[in-house]
């Protein structure tokens, strides 16, 4: 019935129905939402959008979220020196880390996973970003967070070939991460003991 609308209104049901989670029935329940409140509401969903695009971006460092300045929060901290890198698959995971609570390094977002069965190879991610920053950070070892799906190792795996010439451990997070298991929804408590009980491989 979502013809019944008007064209405006079927636009925003199709752009809210984009996020992940999120079906065109909820997206309609949002926008149905929204426009009944009228102006006001839409007033503040521009502004805040608007702010978003001016003061968000990411990272050059790590990829991952910064505020109105080229690095992040976490890069331009001194305190987050060390010389170890975590590599995670997504914002979300980095957040999922970051509130385990454990881990004072640094970090690398990569964004997608590689993918063979949907044709994301190597040079789809930002890999050749990743293995610059960790020659010229001279970083001493590296962590790969990335989720245990079979996406996820395949990128693990190539990562450790990729660094192997650079002679620094890289290890996987430890058992406790259930096989096909997300980063972002496990506890933190496994979490920190899997970061903590990581191993080389
Ligand atoms: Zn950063």
């Amino acid at each position: 019935m979502a013809e019944l609308l008007p064209k405006a209104v079927q636009n925003l049901i199709r752009v809210f129905s984009k996020f992940p989670g999120v079906g065109k029935r909820t997206a309609t329940r949002f926008v149905l939402d929204l426009v009944r409140d009228g102006d006001e509401r839409f007033r503040e969903l521009r502004d805040v959008l608007n702010l978003a695009m001016d003061e968000v971006n990411l990272c050059e460092q790590c990829y991952g979220l910064a505020e109105g300045k080229e690095v992040c929060r976490i890069c331009a901290d001194p305190g987050r020196g060390g010389k170890t890198l975590c590599i995670v698959e997504s914002i979300a995971d980095q957040l999922a880390v970051e509130s385990a609570g454990s881990y004072s390094g640094r970090y690398f977002v990569l964004h997608r996973l590689l993918s063979p069965l949907r044709g994301v190879g190597p040079d789809d991610l930002n890999l050749g970003e990743l293995g610059r920053r960790i020659e010229e950070e001279e970083i001493g070892e590296v962590i790969v967070a990335t989720p245990m799906t079979t996406d996820g190792e395949t990128t693990a795996t190539y990562i450790k070939k990729m660094l192997a010439p650079l002679d620094i451990p890289v290890s996987r997070l430890a058992s406790g991460v259930p096989m096909g298991g997300s980063i972002e929804y496990l506890d933190q408590l496994t979490l920190g003991r899997a970061l903590r009980d990581r191993k080389e491989y």
